[in-house]
């Protein structure tokens, strides 16, 4: 529907018998292709960039204005509150996660973090390293489970400090209710973090007012999933996160005075970035929201919901597909995990671009744990993968669409399956 939007959209690939054929892309959980109208706006912008914060000259001040004006756009996309939080430019969800995790040292002390088991490694590891991390529980089907985290918040009386939690997953696709949850972790003295890198492309986002219950603390998200690369991403937090204390990382842009004794930390968001900042970054981010604010974060959740749906109906009858999915399609946004059953999750991933041109992902995704969850294997037996190089990785072959796939696209993925279901050993 909306392919005229998409940079490269038209490029051919070559397929193994050297015949040429439009790129179907369906790794957009990975990253997704640009905006024509951000390159033209990289384009643009360019004749005007220059250093940020660090100029008298007419261009710089105009890079420093974007810049800065930039973090009420960002707000005003996830209806955060400028007298309240502060946007930080980080690299991507990753380094936003790790920020926080840092920033948050004197707060959550001793006290425990609550992850989950449906988390990317990126909302995982840079928990564990720092603080006593404990696990909210996924059911049979990959669901995370509202009853254990409320278990799991009594059991703790008070110590939880922050209940970290995707708001949709990169491997199932589903959608956590984040408003529900952050009811719950604030009922019981908790802030809580979304990593929005999944939830944010897709679907509408609203942080709420702080003194709402369902309010949302902390949230992280990666421009590169959103139609606009150039490693930008972005963490927003009450301000107030940042007044004590200083970033990992320290040098130009985060004082307001050094001597040889003293420094004098800038106030946030510019104590938090250190160095020339990523001002293309943030123009081709700008640029992206703009263009998601004028079709809708409705209309994409509507449409991206409806070729999922359309896909789950066509993939069940696939033989000997194996879905992970509960097939609750109001509930999860544009992404299909499965496998075909005595077939690795390699091989049929190979075979859909060199036969079809159609590019997806298999293993994990960095979401370990949750891929054991999901397809039920044990901690020893997934050690003995890591042993022995020369076993099958457990995995699974994972399909998420961008607002700009279309019906034909998944009806081509379709005939290729079952081709390769029919001819399977
Ligand atoms: N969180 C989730 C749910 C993700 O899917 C990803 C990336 O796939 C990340 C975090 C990390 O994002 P990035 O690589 O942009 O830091």
């Amino acid at each position: 529907m909306y392919k005229n939007l998409i940079y490269g959209i038209n490029t051919l690939v070559p397929l193994a018998n050297g015949i040429e054929v439009p790129y179907i892309n369906f790794d957009n959980a990975a990253t997704t292709p640009p905006f024509v109208s951000v390159i033209e706006t990289i384009n643009n912008f360019s004749q005007y960039y220059s250093s940020v914060h660090r100029g008298t000259g007419y261009k710089s001040i105009i890079s420093s204005q974007f810049y800065e004006n930039a973090r009420d756009e960002v707000l005003n996309f996830v209806k955060g509150n400028n007298k309240y939080h502060t946007v930080i430019f980080v690299k991507n969800t990753t380094e936003a996660i790790n920020k926080l995790s840092y920033r948050l040292k004197d707060e959550i002390g001793d006290g425990i973090v609550l992850s989950t088991y449906m988390e990317h490694h990126s909302n995982d590891l840079p928990w564990r390293s720092k603080y006593k991390v404990d696990y909210v529980q996924v059911d049979k089907n990959g669901r995370l489970s509202l009853d254990h985290l409320e278990y799991l918040l009594k059991k703790y009386n008070g110590k939880v400090k922050l209940l970290t939690v995707t708001g949709a997953s990169n491997v199932t696709g589903y959608l956590n209710p984040i408003y529900k949850i952050a009811q719950i972790a604030h009922k019981y003295g908790s802030k809580i973090l979304v990593d929005g890198a999944q939830l944010v492309p897709h679907h509408p986002v609203d942080m709420k007012p702080i003194d709402h219950p369902e309010h949302i603390d902390y949230i992280a998200f990666s421009a590169h999933k959103m139609y606009a690369p150039f490693g930008i991403g972005v963490l927003i937090a009450p301000k107030a996160t940042f007044n004590k204390g200083h970033s990992e990382y320290v040098g130009g842009g985060t004082i307001k005075l050094v001597t040889p004794q003293d420094v004098i930390w800038e106030e946030p968001p510019q104590k938090e970035e250190a160095g020339t900042p990523n001002l293309l970054g943030v123009v081709a981010l700008i640029e992206s929201l703009k263009i998601l604010k004028s079709i809708g974060m409705n209309k994409i959740s509507n449409y991206e919901r409806e070729l999922t749906k359309y896909t789950l109906e066509r993939i069940k009858k696939v033989p000997h597909i194996i879905l992970y999915d509960d097939m609750d399609i109001m509930n999860k946004v544009s992404i299909i995990s499965f496998n075909i059953e005595g077939l690795y999750h390699e091989t049929v991933a190979n075979i859909l671009s060199l036969e079809g041109g159609i590019a997806v992902r298999n293993g994990c995704f960095c979401a370990q744990p949750y891929i054991q969850k999901l397809l039920n294997i044990s901690i020893e037996e997934m050690k003995k993968y890591k042993q022995d190089e020369n076993l099958l990785r457990p995995g699974t072959v994972r399909i998420s669409f961008g607002l700009y796939n279309d019906y034909q696209e998944v009806n081509i993925l379709i005939e290729l399956l079952n081709q390769i279901a029919y001819n399977r050993k």
